[in-house]
C-alpha cells in the first residue's frame, strides 16, 4: 500500500499519519525525518541538502527527489509506505511518479484531509503562551481555567506573532495555491480521495481507513 497523505496546516495530519501506519504496518516517511536521516547518515545527497539548509536556502528538487528515491528504495518500503509532506509541488509529484515507475511501483492512494478555512484559522490561532513560565495553552484543545491567565503561575498569556489571524490566513492561502495544483493532478490520475477533516479525529481516521481499504479491493 503506497500512500500520500496531504492536508493543510492544522488538519491533524500527524495524528492521522500515526494511525494509518500502525494499521497498515508501513513506514511513515515525513520529509523532515527523511532529510534529518540523510544528513545524519552522511549520504552524498544528505550532505548536499545540508549545505543548502545551512545557507538558509531551499533544497532544490533534484536533491529532494534523490533523497526520496534513496528512502523508498530501502527494505522497509517493500510492502508500502506513507509519504507525508512530499510531494509539495506539481514538479515534485511528476518526479515522484517517474521514480516510482522506474521502481515498478505506483501511488495507490492520495488522501487529502479537507478542513474548511474557518476551522483551520480557529485551530491555528488558538495557541497562547505564558509570559512568565512559558506554559503553552490552546483556546480549543487545552484552555486555561481563567481566560488570559496562566493556571500555573497566574501570569498573563500572550499570542505569538506567527499565530495571529493575518499570518495564519496568509500561510493558508499560500498553501492552498500549491495544493490546488496537486489536487488537480492526482484528480486526473484518479487516485485521489478527499476526507472530511471537520469531523472528530476518530471519525476522520475511520473515513481514511475505509477509503484506503476501498482502494485495495
Ligand atoms: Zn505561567
Amino acid at each position: 500500500m503506497n500512500l500520500v497523505l496531504m492536508g493543510p496546516p492544522g488538519a491533524g495530519k500527524g495524528t492521522q499519519a500515526e494511525r494509518i501506519v500502525e494499521e497498515h504496518q508501513i513506514p511513515h516517511i515525513s520529509t523532515g525525518d527523511m532529510f534529518r536521516q540523510a544528513v545524519e547518515d552522511g549520504t552524498p545527497l544528505g550532505l548536499e541538502a545540508k549545505s543548502f539548509m545551512n545557507q538558509g536556502k531551499l533544497v532544490p528538487d533534484r536533491v529532494t527527489i534523490g533523497i526520496v528515491r534513496d528512502r523508498l528504495g530501502k527494505d522497509d518500503c517493500a510492502s508500502g509506505f506513507l509519504l507525508d509532506g512530499f510531494p509539495r509541488t506539481l514538479p515534485q509529484a511528476e518526479a515522484l511518479d517517474t521514480l516510482l515507475s522506474e521502481m515498478g511501483k505506483k501511488i495507490d492512494r492520495v488522501v487529502y484531509i479537507d478542513v474548511d478555512e474557518e476551522t483551520l484559522i480557529s485551530r491555528l490561532t488558538g495557541r497562547r503562551i505564558c509570559s512568565q513560565c512559558g506554559t503553552t495553552y490552546h483556546l480549543i484543545f487545552n484552555p486555561p481555567k481563567q481566560e488570559g491567565t496562566c493556571d500555573r503561575c497566574g501570569a498573563h498569556l500572550y499570542q505569538r506573532d506567527d499565530d495571529t489571524e493575518e499570518t495564519v490566513a496568509n500561510r493558508l492561502k499560500v498553501n492552498a495555491e500549491q495544493t490546488r495544483h496537486l489536487l488537480d493532478y492526482y484528480g486526473n490520475v484518479g487516485n485521489l480521495v478527499q476526507v472530511d477533516g471537520d469531523q472528530p479525529i476518530e471519525q476522520v481516521t475511520t473515513a481514511i481507513l475505509q477509503e484506503i481499504r476501498g482502494s485495495a479491493e
